[in-house]
């Protein structure tokens, strides 16, 4: 057995899955600080002497790589790379019992409303005062900022709530008060998240309450960009466009999750909405916001989808023109109400007809982004790549959406900061452009 000089009291913690992950990694994180511990996120030097492994559960390929994470890890220990491996998460609130048979050499599996357990499993306490505040383990001028836990939606296809359980909002003024710290630290951009963005409030203040947050949130010095996710269209508040449209800081983007175009599979999915409410939706918001970038996501092969229903979504993509779409192969999830339903439509379809969605979609962003040509822009410098100088217009989200490339012979750009981009040239999915 190989032996390894492991760092007493530190931590290494490994995020996998979605921004609402990482945005609970960065909080654990705080609490192991706050409690002594050196704390990294996916640590290269792997002499962490404790690995903390917060899991995504979503769909198969997710799960596969979470299980394929954890194994590596109790294998390290076996190996005496690692000393104690601890598994908290979607996946592990999900399949706690199954996991704990599997792979035994775990020290503990936790849920993922249970970080006061897991402190307590290291010897560490839960230290309130700190709510809100978070280690970011994104560039230091954006963070994940999320408003809610859990949902409370009945979309036949999802896990989520199995996972995550009950929608619940966090009290304006607490989201207030992390917000004046993240600014304070330099924090520019805020992405809201959550699982229903739109149903923020119904719970604590007893009314859909998003568009007085993010009005509120509006006013704290030092962000620039507010960005909204996951927005669900059933119900939509239009009041947040109010304040879309008057808030210079609030960007003219919106991530709404839309998940099909046939209303026969909507009504399957339990999405309480038509493709003619849908359109009706979109339109809406268009006119109220002429320049929003819409970014969706759309499931491929859902039970009993016909090529018929297929190509009603394929012209309903051709039709409304997002600006930015992400396609799913549906994922036959136990425990969830589609799962009563035979996955029928075979797995090289379902790929073939996400493939045909998104070889449109490429098109479509080609086509919207030759109109930005000549264009200037305000752009959020993330990073440095090779020659370029790599940022995003307020219509862009980082990790999903388009980049703006600047050749760094250009000029100087200082990462974290904002500067004025000329649009040269564009691609699929990126722009090229100069300093003005
Ligand atoms: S809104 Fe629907 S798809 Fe989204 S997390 Fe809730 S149940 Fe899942």
């Amino acid at each position: 057995m190989k032996t390894k000089t492991l760092k007493k009291n530190k931590v290494n913690v490994v995020t996998l899955g979605c921004s609402k992950n990482i945005f609970d990694s960065e909080v654990m994180m705080s609490q192991l600080k706050a409690n002594k511990f050196d704390v990294e996120h996916e640590s290269m030097d792997d002499d962490a002497e404790i690995v903390i492994i917060n899991t995504c559960g979503f769909i198969d390929n997710a799960k596969q790589e979470s299980i394929d994470t954890i194994i590596r890890y109790a294998e390290a220990k076996s190996e005496g790379l690692v000393s104690k491996v601890y598994v908290t998460g979607c996946l592990s609130e999900r399949y706690k019992d199954d996991l704990e048979k599997e792979i035994p050499e775990v020290d503990a599996f936790f849920g993922t409303r249970d970080l006061p357990r897991l402190l307590k499993t290291l010897k560490a306490d839960y230290k309130h005062e700190l709510v809100g505040e978070r280690l970011l383990t994104t560039p230091s001028h954006y963070a994940y900022f999320k408003i809610a836990e859990g949902c409370d939606r009945p979309c036949s296809f999802c896990a989520i709530p199995i996972m995550r359980g009950k929608h619940l909002s966090t009290p304006i003024e607490d989201l207030l008060k992390s917000a004046k710290s993240l600014a304070a630290q330099g924090v520019k951009e805020l992405m809201l998240i959550a699982q229903d963005l739109t149903y923020y409030g119904l719970d604590i203040y007893k009314k859909r309450n998003l568009a007085e947050l993010i009005d509120k949130l509006s006013e704290v010095e030092g962000i620039e960009w507010i960005r909204l996710h996951y927005a669900f269209p059933a119900g939509f508040p239009m009041d947040i466009l109010d304040v879309m449209s008057t808030k210079s800081n609030v960007c003219n983007y919106l991530d709404m999750p839309l998940q099909h175009g046939s209303t026969k599979i909507l009504q399957a999915m339990r999405r309480g909405i038509t493709r003619e409410k849908t359109e009706e939706l979109v339109n809406e918001i268009r006119a109220k916001i002429p320049n929003i970038a819409l970014r969706t996501t759309l499931i491929a092969g859902y039970p009993g989808e016909t090529e018929a229903e297929f190509q009603e979504m394929y012209e309903f993509v051709e039709k409304m023109r997002f600006d930015r779409l992400g396609i799913f192969t549906y994922s036959h999830e136990d425990n969830t109400h589609a799962y009563n339903s035979e996955d029928d439509v075979p797995e090289k379809v379902k790929k073939e007809r996400a493939d045909k969605i998104m070889e449109l979609q490429s098109g479509i962003s080609y086509e919207l982004n030759q109109l930005k040509v000549g264009q200037q822009y305000k752009v959020l410098f993330d990073r440095v790549e090779g020659e370029y100088y790599i940022g995003r217009t307020e219509f862009d989200s980082p990790e999903v959406d388009n980049e703006v490339l600047v050749k760094k012979a250009d000029g100087y750009l200082r990462i974290g900061d904002f500067a004025t981009i000329e649009i040269t040239s564009a691609d699929h999915y990126d722009l090229y452009g100069k300093i003005v």
